[in-house]
Formats: C-alpha cells, sequence, structure tokens
C-alpha cells in the first residue's frame, strides 16, 4: 500500500475470487459458472450494430430490461432495480440499509463479501453462526433490530431455508429490512420473491451469473417493495448512473425471454448434481444436501486443501476456503456430465488404496 491511502482502509482485506486462469488448461469447477453458453436469444441481441452503439450511453433507467424482468417475475418495473452484477446491488444495499449505528446481521459461513464490504464502510457486523450440521436456525434471526442478510440457499454450503422459514424473520424483524440473497435459488430453492407483495422489509437480491451463463456481462436483479428500490436508486444515482452496460442490457432481457432455454439447462445442471453426488456418496464423501450449482464435499480419505491441489495439479480447479469450520471441504461447481466424469475418474486415481 502507498502512504497516501487513508488510514481508515490500511486493515481491510479484500475479498479473494476463486482463479480465473486465462488459459483453458483446466476443467474449471471453482467459480460455480454455468458450463453452458448463453442462449443463442442472446448472441443474436448482442449483434454488430448494436456494438456500434456503444459511442451512446446506456439507457440509465433500464427500461426495456425492466420491462422483461416485471414481467418475468409478476413485479412492476419500480420494484425493481438492476446492477452490475448482484455484488453491486448487495453493496448499494448496504450502503442504503446500514451505517455504523444500524449493523448488519449475517452467518460465520456464508458469502464472503458481506463482511469484505461491511469493513470498506465501517458496518458492524453481527455473526450468527450456523448450527453444528451448517444449517441456520431461523429462530436466531428472529427480533434481531439489525439488517440482516440470508444467501439462500447459503454459500458455500448449498442449504436452503424454506420461504415459510424466511416469512418468519420477516414478520419477527418488521422495522428491519432482511436481504435475501438468491444468488443459486434456480436449483431446486424457493424464491421469496411471491412475498414482496406482503412484506415492505423485504430485499430479494438475484444474479444472471449462475443460472442465466452470463457471469462475465455482470447482471443482478434487486426485487423489493417500491420505497426499497428506489432507496436502492439513491445510492446509485449517487455514484453510476450507466451501471449496466448496453450489451449486458440486450443480453439480460433476451435471457429472461428465452425461458426454454433457462429451464432446460437448470433442469442439466440438477440432474448432474443429483449423478455428482451419489458418485461422490459411493466414494465415502460427505455431502451437504445442496441446492445450489455446487457440491461441498469432505472426505476422511485426504485433507481439503491437499485434495484441491491434487486435483489442480490433474487439471481440475475446485474451491478451497482455508478458513474455520470448513476447511475440510471442497466446494465443486457442477459442470457438463463429461467434466463430472472426469471430476470422479481423478477421485479415484488420487484416493485409491
Ligand atoms: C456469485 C454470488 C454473488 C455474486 O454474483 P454476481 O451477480 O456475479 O455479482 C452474490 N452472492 C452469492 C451468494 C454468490 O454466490
Amino acid at each position: 500500500m502507498s502512504r497516501y491511502l487513508t488510514p481508515t482502509l490500511a486493515g481491510l482485506s479484500p475479498y479473494t475470487p476463486g482463479e480465473q486462469p486465462q488459459d483453458q488448461q483446466y476443467i474449471k469447477l471453482n467459480t460455480n459458472e454455468s458450463p453452458y453458453p448463453p442462449s443463442p436469444a442472446v448472441t443474436a441481441a448482442v449483434n454488430a450494430a448494436e456494438v456500434e452503439k456503444l459511442r451512446l450511453y446506456s439507457d440509465p433507467a433500464c427500461a426495456r430490461l425492466l420491462k422483461a424482468a416485471a414481467e418475468y417475475h409478476g413485479l412492476t418495473p419500480d420494484e425493481i432495480m438492476p446492477g452490475n452484477g448482484s455484488d453491486e446491488n448487495l453493496f448499494f444495499a448496504l450502503r442504503a440499509f446500514c451505517d455504523e449505528a444500524h449493523p448488519l446481521a449475517c452467518a460465520d459461513v456464508t458469502y464472503g463479501c458481506y463482511s469484505v464490504w461491511c469493513n470498506l464502510m465501517h458496518i458492524p457486523s453481527h455473526i450468527i453462526p450456523l448450527e453444528e450440521d451448517f444449517s441456520i436456525d431461523p429462530a436466531r434471526y428472529h427480533g434481531l433490530n439489525k439488517t440482516i442478510v440470508i444467501a439462500n440457499p447459503n454459500a458455500p454450503t448449498g442449504l436452503a431455508l424454506s420461504p415459510s422459514a424466511i416469512e418468519g424473520i420477516l414478520q419477527a424483524n418488521p422495522d428491519n429490512v432482511v436481504i435475501v440473497d438468491e444468488a443459486y435459488v434456480d436449483f431446486g430453492a424457493g424464491s421469496c420473491v411471491p412475498l414482496i407483495h406482503r412484506y415492505k422489509n423485504l430485499l430479494v437480491v438475484q444474479t444472471f451469473s449462475k443460472s442465466r451463463q452470463l457471469a462475465g456481462a455482470r447482471l443482478g436483479l434487486a426485487m423489493g417493495d417500491a420505497e426499497l428500490i428506489a432507496d436502492l436508486n439513491r445510492v446509485k444515482f449517487s455514484l453510476n448512473p450507466y451501471n449496466i452496460n448496453r450489451l449486458t442490457l440486450l443480453a439480460g432481457e433476451a435471457s429472461l425471454r428465452d425461458k426454454g432455454y433457462f429451464e432446460a439447462t437448470r433442469q442439466k445442471i440438477m440432474d448432474t448434481r443429483a449423478w455428482t453426488a451419489k458418485e461422490l456418496e459411493k466414494r465415502g464423501f460427505a455431502l451437504t444436501d445442496s441446492r445450489a450449482n455446487f457440491l461441498f464435499a469432505r472426505t476422511d480419505r485426504m485433507e481439503g486443501g491437499a485434495l484441491y491441489r491434487a486435483l489442480k495439479e490433474k487439471g481440475i480447479l475446485v474451491r478451497h476456503f482455508d478458513s474455520p469450520r470448513i476447511a475440510e471441504y471442497l466446494r465443486i461447481t457442477i459442470g457438463t456430465p463429461e467434466q463430472m466424469e472426469a471430476l470422479v475418474r481423478a477421485l479415484d486415481e488420487l484416493l485409491e488404496g
């Protein structure tokens, strides 16, 4: 760090993203991207004529994307805000609903960015440990008098709460915003979007990165009561009014309109997840009941960090968190069936004997 960095940031530890090797030599099961390409409708929408229009600013109101998203989710456009990835929307939400006097409550084992943003913005965090089996006990979130964020399904455990459990948390915290991060909800968990018209304190955040093949386009949606969305827009228009680029707006709209492709690809991921889980269980792995596009797995036959490194040497990248409670686990993104077969073969070679 330079001698000019503000001392208030000297102690900040930034988030470490999963590796993004720029050559193609790995089977990449480490950052929960889709193994499938975006819908052909996306490729058609992002065409040469649209590239020429990049000389013009994008629509700061994101009107066409919002119309498609509102139709898809059964909401009105003023109940939705697009973000440059759901990361940006989550950041806007923390900026809008937390400060030094309004802490953020979140789990000890969850998406790492929440605590990084708290440090960046000097928001105190109130850490609520997961249960022994990594589940969330909703009762621990009742009557907190704090802004709450819950990843549902949670990462990296993959475990999901039912919408009715989240509903109990909403009812027990009427004076606080409850942010539900549904990055993985399309892989078999229940969404809280249908609760939006009943709870003014609910903000649901979804992303196009995991189930819509658009991680590199950077797009997410925050959804909630129109007043909450207006609060997020207040932050957005105080920072970066053109936060979504022209090509991403078109890609997102095309993705939302191609329901068939979305349904087919998320079903393929769920089928491949079931196959992979069975193969790992046959080999003695312990797995959580993941409702996400990854498995969270451990084996007594090799320590987590060692298995991560051994797989990497065989050309397979998975994610290992050297963190309390989860250092024995690997988070393995669900790829194509062929990629998962290669993973199982590699495990057999590494663990035999
Ligand atoms: C991947 C992920 C995000 C970030 O998604 P982007 O839309 O790519 O910014 C947010 N929350 C969780 C839990 C995630 O796993």
